[in-house]
């Protein structure tokens, strides 16, 4: 007598959704709005995800000044002319809409004289930026997650994808110890930066699930992807204290006033410009002797917060001032150090309007997708592209499925 592996029951579903952040959750609610049955399988525990460690906010373009035209502009700009720009006008354009939709499943942005509390982040022409203090992130897959578990979805945690083949009228995954059938599949899981960093023996701000895996199995289906060699750093991890290496500060420090200095005191370049640029002119400036040294005696640059209204701060920072203070440093009190740090998978497997890829029957949304920001993604368009093409690829597999 041998020992054989049980052998898993084969459970079947319309729409199969693989990963829990907010792509996932978006297109996995959408989904079952549409009629589909729906199975969500994700790697670990349903709230492990980067969206839910996302904090400084969401594009949409609510300012009296601006427009879906003035913000797919910024994108182009931004992407340095890479990005999809049909993607881009569905992006821009269904911002506004989304906001309301994500608001319908209970998240509550921060408003202020009547309307949305809105920032400039980096490479934008206006501010736009909604956020919910500074745990944007947490607070969308907890809606999100809320609105699936009270819906007829079937939920997998701890079942990641190790295997996906082709079968007629679908598809056949197994997911952990599950073997799932399902007439779509809606690829929903993250980027790789995580697994990178670890190779490159570098700090990264993802969480450990983010490993690409996913990505590999689609490409080895058929699947076409571009920029997957371009990788974001988010130009202000954390240098400085041990416990924070990896954290990203965020954008928003910046967008409210705070400025990057070298040793000398002196403002080295424009702390709002678009993410690579920074990264670029904190690497530089730091290879030109400008830099400063962390007590372990790592590079950085000084992020001058002390220039942030207080009470910007309070309502827009107060996480991050959380975590400083709890590590005895008060970011009002006195600059903090930063150096750039892994961050983000600009690129991803090429998908339509409709967030199919280029094979049929296989969607895939999120940070797993490419186009949307070219090779260079500005801050905030993330969460909105999640929660844009997840809706999108959601409906569009459950109709697949039906056809
Ligand atoms: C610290 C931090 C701050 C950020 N701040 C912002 C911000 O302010 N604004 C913004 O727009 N963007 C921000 N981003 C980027 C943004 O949060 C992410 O790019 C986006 O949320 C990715 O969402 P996703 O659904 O594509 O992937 P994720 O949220 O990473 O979810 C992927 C899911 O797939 C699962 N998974 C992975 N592999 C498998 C597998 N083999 N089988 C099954 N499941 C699998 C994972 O466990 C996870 O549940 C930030 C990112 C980080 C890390």
């Amino acid at each position: 007598m041998g020992y054989y592996p049980p052998v898993a029951e084969t459970a079947h579903f319309d729409v199969l959704v693989i990963g829990s952040g907010a792509s996932g959750l978006a297109a996995a609610v959408s989904a079952e709005r549409a009629g589909a049955r729906v199975a969500l399988a994700t790697k670990g525990a349903l709230q492990s995800c980067n969206s839910a460690k996302a904090q400084g906010g969401i594009q949409a373009a609510f300012g009296g000044d601006d427009s879906p035209e003035l913000h797919a502009a910024d994108v182009w700009k931004s992407s340095h002319e890479t990005a999809d720009m049909q993607l881009v006008g569905i992006l821009t354009s269904e911002a506004p809409d989304t906001i309301h939709w994500l608001e319908e499943n209970g998240v509550e942005f921060t408003k202020e004289n009547g309307g949305y509390r809105l920032a400039r982040c980096g490479g934008a022409s206006r501010k736009r930026l909604l956020q919910v203090g500074d745990q944007t992130g947490l607070a969308i897959t907890k809606a999100l997650r809320e609105t699936l578990e009270a819906s007829s979805a079937q939920t997998f945690p701890k079942s990641p994808l190790t295997s996906l083949e082709e079968i007629e009228n679908g598809w056949r995954a197994r997911c952990g110890d599950h073997v799932i059938e399902a007439g779509a599949v809606v690829l929903a899981a993250g980027g790789r930066c995580y697994r990178e960093a670890k190779e490159r023996g570098e700090f990264s701000t993802n969480h450990p699930g983010a490993t690409g895996e996913t990505t590999r199995f689609a490409l080895e289906l058929g699947a076409e992807a571009r920029d997957l060699d371009a990788l974001q750093y988010h130009p202000n991890g954390g240098a400085w204290p041990e416990n924070m290496q990896g954290y990203s500060i965020p954008e928003t420090t910046r967008a409210y006033g705070a400025v990057l200095l070298n040793a000398d005191g002196e403002e080295f370049t424009d702390s709002l410009g678009p993410r690579d640029q920074v990264s670029r002119a904190i690497f530089d400036e730091v290879e030109k002797g400008k830099g400063v040294e962390t007590p372990d005696g790592r590079p950085a640059v000084l992020l001058d917060t002390t220039r942030i209204p207080e009470r910007d701060a309070e309502i827009s920072l107060p996480y991050m001032l959380h975590r400083y203070r709890s590590a005895s440093i008060d970011p009002l009190g006195e600059p903090i150090l930063t150096y750039p740090v892994l961050h983000y998978q600009n690129g991803g497997l090429r998908i339509d309007e409709r967030g199919e890829t280029t094979v049929e029957g296989l969607f895939a949304c999120g940070e797993i997708a490419g186009g949307t920001h070219g090779r260079n993604r500005m801050m905030g368009n993330s969460l909105l592209e999640c929660c844009v093409f997840g809706r999108r690829a959601g409906r569009a597999a459950a109709e697949r499925a039906a056809a």
